[in-house]
């Protein structure tokens, strides 16, 4: 049963100073905020009757005052590859989509950051949907809590990524509690080298963070080194254009002391020709980076293909070792429609109405 949540407040989503000022409104001790910490995080716990070693007075002032709320799991699909792609409901019906994605040696979960997204980049299905809200910190860390809680016991979670729905610096505040939240021993203990943030180059919020969290790895969706050719992909670039993100995520890789990933779709025809390779190659000159390159996941939306593997492979022999490393993700998921570039909750298709950026496809370099 799901709590009533009338005039309870949620606890998820709080971290120490917020416990901390709430306990003091409670004239609670000080040292329960580590203690609420690591139960509802790092023990994974909603119940407060669970809660053994807070007092039993604490324990009914917490059940009359407050709630811990779950995400709720509407659906799952597993891939033939048994990544498995969570459809959660939110508190007020809204749903997102994670992916935890199987990998023998390294398990990922993929998060969202926000319901729906409003960057409209041309090739994602996320940017289809429009934008609705912005994720809660408690919204955004509680996707990899109901993961963990529902695969084996036996697997392990090696990385998080902020590569689901939406875009994590357009939510800087929730996701930086967010990340705080993972990593701390008091919350879910995740090495911050195991989270990447992935952004589709708002540059600010990239200054922001080296100054936050730099330890935490950066991945910046780069998908054309030509401004022009950017701009119809990713219409953020008319408002962040590419020399000043790109300083951007130099700095980051110097504050953090560790390469950044410039992640990049190839698109059939678009973004995947011998020359922009040349371009692209020069273009990442003097950045400590890792090229992730990866093919195109085809949505219903747009009218783009993937490239052949010979044309991929050529793409990539330019690159490397022009570039100081360069990697080819090979999608997971795919059949269920949970790789990148991919995820849109079934609810928003039936409906519309949301606002929108969207380029015209045909404005875009097709052959
Ligand atoms: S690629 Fe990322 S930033 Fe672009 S529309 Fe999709 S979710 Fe938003």
């Amino acid at each position: 049963m799901r709590p009533n949540t009338n005039s309870r407040l949620n606890l998820k989503g709080l971290w120490l100073e917020d416990f901390q000022k709430l306990l003091a409104d409670w004239k609670e001790k000080p040292f329960r905020a580590r203690q609420l910490a690591s139960w509802i995080y790092g023990k994974r716990v909603s119940d407060f009757s669970q809660m053994t070693d807070a007092s039993k007075s604490f324990r009914e002032k917490l059940a009359k005052d407050a709630y811990v709320s779950d995400l709720k799991i509407v659906k799952t699909e597993t891939s033939q590859d048994k990544s498995i792609k969570f459809l959660f409901e939110l508190e007020d019906k809204e749903t997102i989509e994670s992916v935890f994605i199987f990998d023998k040696n390294r398990n990922t979960i993929c998060i969202s950051s926000q319901v729906g997204c409003p960057l409209a980049c041309a090739f994602c299905a996320t940017g289809y949907m429009g934008y609705k809200r912005n994720l809660t910190a408690g919204e955004i860390v509680d996707q990899i809590i109901q993961i963990k809680n529902k695969i084996p016991k036996n697997e392990n979670i090696n990385n998080i990524v902020f590569m689901g729905m939406g875009e994590p610096f357009l939510n800087y505040d929730n996701v930086l509690k967010a990340l705080k939240i993972m990593t701390s021993d008091f919350g879910l203990g995740l090495s911050p080298k195991r989270i990447t943030v992935s952004t589709a180059g708002v540059t600010d919020k990239i200054y922001q963070l080296a100054r936050d969290l730099p330890k935490v790895k950066l991945a910046i969706s780069l998908h054309s080194p030509e401004e022009e050719l950017r701009k119809k992909l990713m219409p953020i670039t008319k408002k962040f254009p590419l020399k000043p993100l790109l300083e951007a995520g130099k700095l980051y890789a110097k504050s953090s002391k560790q390469r950044i990933t410039f992640e990049y779709v190839l698109i059939k025809g678009v973004n995947d020709t011998e020359e922009i390779a040349l371009k692209l190659a020069k273009l990442i000159q003097g950045i400590p980076c890792k090229i992730n390159l990866i093919l195109y996941n085809p949505i219903a939306d747009a009218d783009f293909d993937r490239p052949s593997m010979e044309r991929v492979n050529r793409f990539r022999e330019i690159l490397y070792p022009r570039a100081p490393a360069v990697t080819l993700r090979i999608s997971k998921g795919v059949d269920i429609q949970a790789a990148c570039g991919q995820l849109k909750t079934k609810t928003y298709r039936k409906s519309s109405g949301y606002k929108t950026n969207l380029i015209a496809l045909s404005s875009v370099n097709k052959p």
